[in-house]
């Protein structure tokens, strides 16, 4: 059985092991945070980049780093059956498990060069422990805390810690993600995080496979199923991106397995593609392409259904600086972050073992 590694909350930037891990023959460990269950020799960085093997043990290396923060209404994640019109503070880290073509977070969600200056000791993003990011939404008046913009399964050491953090202070937490994560991972998290707002990407596997190798639809489905049925309260996202998930049918199916796994009242969020990254080609969703889902999940039985039609994804856009929401002063937010062992070989890079070309 992969073990759980519980540790406390350092007051600067360290790196942290990883919660599940469980330690292969000569000296590779298995992640089990993801369904990648990325297998890693010593030096060697999972796909998401975040994680690395050092002497047999597995460690993050993104712990308490910020990418982003953000304050605002709880139905911009998008969630509306939780809470509604209360606030969250939003933040992110760097770091995904997927490769979606069409992202519009590159630098911050798999945020390759960001981890890689983490690996080199040469990062200076921002750190605050658990402690420091509830007392920030705290100051802010906000009633919960969201995890999102990277994908938090990658960093959920430190979602952990900050959600039991946030409930001790009477916050509830939101988890943005996709979803491919292992039914351990959220054992762990469902005890202490309130809502997940999932993506339903597609119904095809070869939809998923572009955008990561390993992945099918009934992992994906069953991850949501899994959160469900351990009481997390949850909503999912599709995000209809021309000539890739639009056709009329799937998006029916879709609305239908929603209808019979989360139930005829579980919340529905269509929101348009707009053109990003290797899908700049493609033109921004047609509007009437979302209603027509929409009246097709209507007919299919599923009673909340909500189209954005000027909303994509969950991206961080022209937020003020991290520091801003911050209590500590800026040069110590960004002090150089360096990692105590220096274990890791002369330059001090780390492998990244499943890094693709292109
Ligand atoms: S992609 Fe990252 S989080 Fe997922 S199993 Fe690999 S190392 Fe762990
Ligand atoms: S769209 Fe979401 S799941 Fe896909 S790469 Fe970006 S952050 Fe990851």
């Amino acid at each position: 059985m992969p073990g759980d590694s519980t540790t406390s909350a350092p007051r600067d930037y360290q790196l942290m092991p990883t919660r599940l891990q469980e330690r292969l023959d000569n000296g590779t460990t298995r992640c089990h945070l993801c369904l990648w269950r990325c297998k890693l020799g010593h030096g060697q960085r999972g796909f998401c980049q975040a994680h690395v093997n050092r002497h047999g043990t597995l460690y993050n290396l993104s712990y308490g780093i910020l990418s982003s923060i953000e304050v605002g209404p709880i139905e911009d994640k998008p969630v509306r059956h939780f809470r509604p019109g209360t606030r969250v503070m939003s933040v992110g880290s760097y770091g995904c498990n997927f490769r979606c073509g069409g992202c519009h977070n590159l630098e911050i969600s798999w945020g390759v060069t960001a981890l890689d200056e983490l690996a080199r000791g040469q990062s200076r993003a921002a750190y605050a422990p658990p402690d420091e990011l509830v007392a920030a939404a705290l100051r802010q008046g906000v009633e919960g805390i969201a995890f999102t913009y990277s994908e938090p399964a990658v960093w959920l050491e430190y979602v952990l810690d900050v959600s039991r953090a946030a409930r001790a202070a009477g916050l509830y937490t939101v988890y943005v993600s996709n979803s491919f994560v292992t039914d351990e991972a959220l054992e762990l998290m469902a005890p202490w995080v309130d809502v997940l707002c999932s993506d339903i990407k597609s119904l095809r596997d070869d939809f998923y496979r572009e955008i990561c190798p390993v992945a099918t639809v009934d992992q994906v489905l069953g991850s949501i199923r899994k959160a469900r049925a351990l009481g997390i309260h949850v909503e999912t996202r599709t995000n209809v991106i021309p000539g890739r998930n639009d056709r009329p049918e799937e998006l029916r199916d879709i609305a239908r397995w929603i209808h019979a796994h989360l139930g005829a009242d579980s919340p529905w969020h269509i929101t348009r593609f707009f053109p990003a990254y290797k899908l700049s080609h493609l033109p921004p969703t047609p509007e009437p392409l979302l209603w027509q889902a929409r009246d097709a999940a209507l007919a299919a039985g599923l009673q909340n259904v909500y189209v954005y039609a000027d909303k994509g994804c969950d991206c961080a856009r022209d937020n003020r600086p991290v520091e801003a929401y911050l209590a500590q002063d800026a040069a110590r937010v960004h002090q150089v972050k360096k990692c105590s062992a220096g274990c890791c070989g002369e330059d001090g890079i780390l492998l990244k073992k499943y890094e693709r070309g292109g």
